[in-house]
């Protein structure tokens, strides 16, 4: 096991974001983290990173994961300082240049010297891409990818998505991928759904994408016309959870009944997955 997650109930200043998640990644293993915003998405991957110190942010439960992960963040314009050579800001992660030179060409580059000679603002939007994803592979095993495709044209998301799928055979990299993005989900793997907080739906990706069984990952895999076999331009509609009832998708849900207004749905074993549902 990598990364052990067994969170009870975490909080942002005084607000519960995410309740009873409870996630065991193994080496190699593929995950992707979906969900709306406000699902807890965000607060998870600040607690996988360790970066959740820096926010009013505590959780009740273990985490524990055997490296620290390499982070391939959102933002691609800001995660590169624009006043150094791509040279000095890997050279300050990893020492050995040869190494780094390595890693520049497993992600796709040819020209390593002129990659390392150049500012960001000298690379194009998927080029910066590739040399975050090689920062996190030369700082960890375990790479955390957060909505990192966000600002990416479609061509270029997928052969970033290529490429991850790639490491992942070829060097046994674990991959978690926080997204609300469905074009991601084009992976052999893990998908956990994420609503209010909480686990709603988990299992293998392709199962889930085949007969997604929860109202709500139902609700969010038929909420747009199918274009393709991969859901292209898929995008998550905006659901507000009701916390007054003890289901949050009560509104919204055609199955719920009186008992989903009192009760609080379980997360329970069925067949291939998990679901938190009473029916
Ligand atoms: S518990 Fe009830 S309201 Fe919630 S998803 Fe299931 S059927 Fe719908």
């Amino acid at each position: 096991m990598v990364c052990n997650i067994n969170i009870e109930e975490a909080y942002y200043d005084d607000k519960k974001v995410l309740e009873d998640i409870r996630l065991n990644v193994k080496k190699g293993d593929v995950w992707a983290i979906v969900g709306e915003s406000g699902a807890g998405k965000t607060t998870l991957a600040r607690i996988i990173s360790g970066m959740w110190r820096f926010y009013p942010l505590r959780f009740e439960g273990e985490v524990s994961i055997d490296e620290d992960t390499g982070l391939i963040p959102q933002n691609i314009t800001d995660s590169l300082d624009p006043l150094f050579k791509i040279r000095e800001q890997l050279l300050e992660i990893e020492s050995d240049l040869d190494k780094i030179k390595e890693t520049l060409r497993k992600v796709g580059f040819e020209d390593v010297e002129y990659v390392l000679d150049s500012y960001p603002h000298n690379l194009s939007g998927g080029m910066r891409q590739r040399v975050l994803i090689a920062a996190a592979l030369l700082k960890s095993k375990i790479i955390l990818a957060d909505e990192f495709t966000s600002a990416l044209d479609s061509m270029t998301k997928m052969k970033v998505v290529n490429l991850l799928k790639e490491l992942n055979r070829t060097d046994n990299i674990t991959l978690i991928f926080i997204t609300h993005d469905v074009e991601m989900l084009a992976f052999d793997g893990k998908l956990v759904v994420l609503f209010d907080g909480k686990i709603v739906e988990m299992g293998s990706i392709e199962e889930i994408k085949l007969a997604p069984t929860h109202p709500y990952t139902r609700f969010l895999f038929g909420s747009v016309p199918k274009i393709d076999m991969h859901y292209k331009d898929f995008r998550f509609s905006e659901i507000e959870a009701k916390r007054e009832y003890a289901c949050p998708f009560y509104l919204n849900c055609p199955k719920a009944e009186e008992k989903c207004k009192t009760e609080q749905p379980p997360l329970k074993e069925r067949n291939d997955r998990f679901v938190r549902c009473h029916f």
